[in-house]
């Protein structure tokens, strides 16, 4: 899409897995990106891919100050803002509330939800002034625990359920300069990490097994890659697409229809 050539993107978590995906596919469509992630190493090999076009920002989407650093070296170096991808999360690993003492659930609340949906919001509040410039979108990655069970525990599942919360309530408000929508993936072969409370009570599950699992329980039984969920946010980002606004487009190999 010739559109992209020249945009200014902003991604969270674009160093790795569906982030680093979709930063790949707006990058070669011409745009020019900013990312913000904690991965040191997964920041320095885009970097040397990439030179120029990107902008890489090694800080944590807890902290608000740290996307408005983004916001402000994408606007300064790209001449603006046309895109903001909220993307970087954490996992609970399945863990079943029953069996993890209160304590590390308390914790676990603390740092997923902190990061799941605080950092949502931080990156869409830092990034919304210069979005209404260019009458700009926000896109979120949600997840399909953002409306099944079983995506997760019940703090990452509550962590997705709040995402699409916040993305519609915010469609809402910033309509209608500003556009705001969400992919949904389904279970995806990546380095999705098991946040450390949570650790000593989940199973480490090799990838084998995870497609095994990721294939058996989608109709169109697809182990998904992180490539495999690229379409949605470049038709979201289009302006094609400027009739859309409040939705999720789900990527997840037919979760809705797997019937009773
Ligand atoms: P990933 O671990 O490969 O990528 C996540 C990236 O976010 C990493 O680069 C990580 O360093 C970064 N990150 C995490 N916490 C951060 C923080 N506090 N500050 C800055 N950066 C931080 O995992 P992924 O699977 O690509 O996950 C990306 C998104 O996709 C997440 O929102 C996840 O919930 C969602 N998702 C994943 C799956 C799946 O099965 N992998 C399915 C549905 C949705």
């Amino acid at each position: 899409m010739a559109e992209f050539s020249g945009r200014s993107l902003y991604v969270t978590g674009g160093a790795s897995g569906i982030g680093r995906a979709v930063v790949d596919s707006f990058l070669n469509e011409g745009a020019n990106v900013t990312i913000l992630d904690r991965s040191k190493d997964g920041l320095a090999a885009i970097k040397a891919q990439y030179g120029e076009q990107v902008i890489c920002i090694e800080g944590d989407v807890t902290i608000f100050e740290d996307h408005e650093k983004a916001v402000y070296q994408a606007v300064e170096k790209f001449g603006g803002l046309d895109v903001f991808i909220a993307n970087a999360g954490v996992f609970d690993g399945f863990a079943k509330f029953e069996n993890v003492t209160a304590e590390a659930m308390n914790d676990a609340y603390d740092l997923l939800m902190n990061i799941n949906v605080k950092g949502y919001f931080n990156g869409a509040k830092a990034s919304l002034h210069e979005l209404q410039k260019t009458k700009g979108n926000i896109i979120f990655t949600v997840s399909g625990a953002g409306f099944y069970p079983d995506g997760g525990g019940v703090w990452y599942t509550a962590s997705k359920h709040a995402q699409i919360g916040l993305m519609r309530q915010l469609a809402f408000e910033v309509a209608p300069d500003v556009r705001v929508n969400a992919v949904a993936p389904g279970g995806t072969l990546t380095a999705l990490n098991v946040i450390p409370p949570l650790k000593p009570f989940v199973k480490e599950i090799d990838n084998d097994t995870k497609a095994k699992s990721i294939k058996t329980r989608n109709p169109l039984r697809i182990a998904m890659n992180a490539d495999d969920h690229v379409g949605p946010y470049l038709l979201l980002a289009s302006s094609k697409s400027r009739a859309i606004t409040g939705e999720v487009i789900s990527s997840d190999g037919g979760l809705a229809i797997r019937g009773l």
